[in-house]
């Protein structure tokens, strides 16, 4: 039995010997690695399968262990082939297992015969395990000929003309940078120009008619024009039956002054006939607004009632 502690003997030097193993010349896996000089370690190996001696022809089962001699003897691209050397433990026999990382199996290479007891999927119904073996089976020359035939046809009349246009439009796209950055310069200025004047547009008549900041007014364009002067149409008919009614009810003519039934038109020729942001044509006709009102509301019976036609005007019309 190996001793649990170490002895370090008075002539061990650490710096000189590096290893007690080192110093007695002993190997760290002790009597396993007594063949280590021939390549050979001492491991305990299991049977991966059933097995009959080739020596005294004894049936040895699956899952047996012994003492095997594990040697590497070769390699599968980088994957080490091993080699399992055991002795029968029923006669004086030796049979040899290697691995076979290409199938993923053990084989018996010598000294021994495997049971075959592999499943076989296409025997028992199922599907052919895949051959992935490049080089199996026989070639028909004509097939493979065919088949190179038909990738120079895919690659002169598909991949080369792909090729070429993809290399054309690279050299479309790229032929002349500064002239596109110029361009699409170009281009953002003229956009950023319009939309600084149409802002400065905006702020104007939101200023003249004091309308809130934060108002976002749509974009002018034929559509939002004709629906605004549809509308107002609308309620200056609407306004005019009601100031007739009235002044039936008064008993007055209405060729009276300058009524409320003219002020919304004025005001409206004032805001779509004036030239964008003259400051003076909307003071006008506020103005204008301002008489009316006085006059109006001077005469009598109609002040609350205009107040009420104004509230109703509530759409806004932009200048053109
Ligand atoms: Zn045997």
């Amino acid at each position: 039995m190996q001793g649990f502690n170490k002895y370090y003997p008075p002539d061990y030097d650490g710096e000189k010997h590096g290893s007690l193993n080192a110093y007695r010349g002993k190997h760290a896996l002790g009597d396993r690695a007594r063949k280590i000089d021939q390549g050979i370690l001492i491991v305990r190996f299991e049977l991966p399968f059933n097995i009959w001696c080739g020596t005294c022809n004894n049936h040895i089962g699956m899952g047996v262990r012994y003492n095997a001699e594990k040697k590497k003897i070769g390699n599968y691209y980088s994957t080490p082939i091993y080699s399992f050397r055991c002795k029968c433990h029923l006669c004086d026999g030796w049979f040899e297992i290697q691995t076979d990382p290409k199938n993923t199996r053990y084989v018996v290479t010598s000294g021994a015969r495997q049971k075959d007891e592999e499943w076989d999927p296409e025997e028992n119904g199922g599907f052919a395990i895949h051959d992935t073996d490049p080089n199996g089976g026989p070639v028909d020359p004509l097939a493979a000929l065919e088949k190179s035939t038909d990738a120079q046809n895919h690659m002169n009349q598909v991949q080369i003309p792909r090729l070429e246009e993809l290399q054309m439009l690279s050299d479309h796209y790229s032929v002349d940078p500064y002239m596109r950055s110029k361009k699409v310069r170009q281009r953002f200025r003229t956009e950023k120009k319009l939309d600084q004047a149409r802002r400065a547009a905006d702020d104007t008549l939101k200023s003249t008619y004091a309308l809130p900041e934060e108002l976002a007014l749509t974009v002018e364009s034929e559509d939002s024009r004709a629906e605004a002067h549809k509308h107002w149409e609308k309620e200056r008919l609407a306004l005019e039956v009601r100031e007739k009614a009235k002044r039936r009810m008064v008993g007055r003519p209405p060729e009276t002054a300058p009524t409320a039934s003219s002020r919304p038109s004025l005001l409206h020729k004032k805001l779509s006939a004036g030239p964008p942001g003259s400051a003076i044509s909307s003071l006008r006709a506020r103005i204008l607004e301002n008489t009316a009102r006085h006059a109006s509301s001077s005469l009598g019976g109609i002040g609350p009632h205009r107040t009420k036609v104004l509230g109703n005007k509530d759409i806004v019309f932009r200048k053109t």
